[in-house]
This record gives structure tokens, C-alpha cells and sequence, in this order.
């Protein structure tokens, strides 16, 4: 699949999630960029492989989930949901 290069100013204004810039990254990859971190998608598929192999980023994944119930716990606080929403203990 050929892919049209394109800035990532224009990417952000289409609203795009990736872009190709058609140059290599720092660590060689022709590869597409995230638009809103300009991250090379190849560079981030390998960091989260490598985490993901060492078993930080299933850690990282539960942690980011608890965070996000608790959050939305927080934001739906009723005296009757209260008790549902407490906290886990370490
Ligand atoms: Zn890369």
C-alpha cells in the first residue's frame, strides 16, 4: 500500500491519528508518526513489545485501570454507589 506523505500539521487538522512523513525515523524505520506525539509507530511497537516481555506494561495496563475506576468511581460518588467504590487495598 503506497502512502501519501503529508506534514503533521495537516494530519492534526484532518483529524488523522498517524501520518507518514516519508523520512526515517531516528532508529531507521520508514514507518508512520503518531500525530499528536510525532512518535514513530515502529519505535513505539517495539518499546511496548519490550515492556510488555518484561512484564511492566501488564503492571503498568492494571495500574492505569484502577486509576481509571477509581476516577469514574469518584465522578459518580452517590452516597449509595459509595460503598461500591472503595478503594482496593494494597
Ligand atoms: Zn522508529
Amino acid at each position: 500500500m503506497k502512502q501519501r506523505i503529508a506534514t503533521r500539521e495537516q494530519a492534526l487538522k484532518q483529524g488523522l491519528t498517524n501520518f507518514f512523513p516519508g523520512t526515517l525515523c531516528k532508529r531507521g524505520h520508514k514507518a508512520e508518526r503518531n500525530a499528536k506525539s510525532g512518535q514513530c509507530v515502529e519505535c513505539r511497537r517495539e518499546a511496548t513489545r519490550a515492556l510488555a516481555a518484561t512484564g511492566c506494561f501488564r503492571e503498568w495496563a492494571a495500574a492505569a485501570k484502577v486509576r481509571a475506576q477509581e476516577a469514574e468511581a469518584a465522578a459518580h460518588v452517590t452516597p449509595k454507589k459509595r460503598r461500591k467504590a472503595r478503594r482496593r487495598g494494597h
